[in-house]
């Protein structure tokens, strides 16, 4: 029996997760589950699973979270030091699936108390790669990636000879543009913009798909995660989401993971990991599926690609600052403030007036990430005005 902390519980990652861990309660123990403001999805799934505590990092929605567990036995608690104390409460396995950098404290947090951490929350490596693998080296915690790509890459990489590897090849469906001319994703709107093609996912992660940022994170976390010299990332088109990414070696053999375009398969390897639990989903039907397709991505029509390739390359700051701007742009967009090319035009105008030492502490980076939220968020008003 390995008890579970879910942070994020609420969202698309978090019930993907609860999903899994319900079909198995011989196996696991629920210990805290966390959501920003959904008390009502949080108090059920905390009944549900009987956890210990549930938690609202929104301190103004404690008092409906209580209400809705009342006489249940289960704790519950409200703020961003509750949040984090939560996470530090030492379950086996932590779940990091809170969106946005506002999950950077509470896992480090969990990476204290030295478990297991399921990292789906992709921003905290991005902004802060060296402060949180420093600190897992640190605690003994084990880091391991649910992000499908990321996942693919973790189970086809030799780690025991990392400098057999070429090339890591990282797929991307493109997004639900992928074919669109620059003119029309002028007057893309949100509902367009949080209709992925293949993935059923949260809306700040389904419009960074859409402008591929999503890449662009991904090629940052990879460069944090796998032992391998940023170039030797590569992002390929590949619109059916079946191979989720590839590891090339000097023989010229190439790795690949294939598995159906749901978290639920990399999400139960990391909780299952290093052995393997059943899932829901069909097997995968590659006659039905008939045809797998490559193609090179379009820099010019998605140049957050080209802004996050230059971040990893320039280090210190440039993925904080990205990251950050990025956050602000997407949300503006969600809020239908700014429209949808002006989240990169935002990003890069950030990245252009902000050149801040490299941050070497947790403290650093949450101070470059204010100032890039700040900076972005004067950026958006242009756009407003
Ligand atoms: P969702 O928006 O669906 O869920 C986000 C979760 O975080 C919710 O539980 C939400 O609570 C909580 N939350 C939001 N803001 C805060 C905050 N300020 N403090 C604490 N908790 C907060 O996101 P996803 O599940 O789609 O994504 C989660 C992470 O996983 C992201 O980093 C994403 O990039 C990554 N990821 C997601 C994939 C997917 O398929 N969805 C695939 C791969 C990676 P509430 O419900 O109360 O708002």
């Amino acid at each position: 029996m390995k008890t579970v902390t879910i942070l994020g519980a609420t969202g698309s990652v978090g019930t993907s997760t609860l999903d899994l861990i319900e079909r198995e309660p011989e196996r696991f123990d629920v210990l805290a589950l966390t959501a920003n403001c959904d008390t009502e999805k949080l108090a059920k799934a905390a009944i549900r699973t009987n956890a210990r505590i549930a938690v609202a990092a929104d301190e103004s929605c404690l008092p409906e979270l209580r209400a809705a567990l009342a006489g249940s036995g289960i704790a519950a608690a409200g703020g961003r030091a509750a949040l984090c104390e939560a996470a530090a409460m030492g379950a086996d396995i932590t779940m990091g699936a809170i969106v946005g950098c506002a999950g950077l404290e509470p896992v480090m947090a969990a990476i204290g108390q030295g478990g297991t951490v399921i990292l789906a929350n992709k921003e905290p490596l991005v902004s802060a790669g060296d402060v949180v693998l420093a600190a897992a080296e640190r605690h003994g915690a084990t880091l391991l990636p649910a992000d499908s790509e990321h996942n693919a890459i973790f189970q086809c990489f030799d780690f025991a000879r990392p400098e057999r590897v070429r090339r890591i090849i990282l797929t991307a469906s493109g997004g639900p543009f992928r074919d669109w001319p620059t003119e029309k994703m002028r007057a893309v709107t949100l509902e367009q913009a949080v209709a992925h093609p293949n993935w059923s996912m949260g809306a700040k992660i389904s419009v960074d798909s859409a402008t591929m940022m999503n890449k662009g994170l991904e090629l940052i976390e990879a460069a944090r995660l796998f032992p391998v010299p940023e170039e030797r990332i590569e992002i390929i088109l590949h619109r059916q989401s079946v191979i989720h990414s590839m590891v090339e070696y000097v023989d010229g053999s190439t790795l690949a993971q294939l598995g159906p375009p749901d978290m639920r398969t990399p999400i139960a390897y990391c909780l299952a990991w290093p052995d393997r639990m059943t899932t829901p989903m069909a097997p995968l039907d590659l006659v039905a599926i008939g045809r797998l397709d490559f193609e090179a991505p379009d820099p010019v029509r998605f140049p957050a690609l080209a802004l996050a390739r230059h971040a990893l390359e320039a280090g210190g700051a440039r993925p904080a600052i990205l990251n950050a701007a990025n956050e602000i742009a997407v949300a503006a967009f969600l809020d239908r403030r700014v429209g949808f090319l002006e989240i990169a035009a935002i990003v890069a105008d950030t990245l252009d007036c902000y050149d801040p030492p490299a941050p070497d502490t947790l403290d650093d980076v949450l101070t470059v990430d204010a100032e890039a939220r700040r900076l972005a968020g004067e950026r958006v008003k242009d756009c407003v005005a």
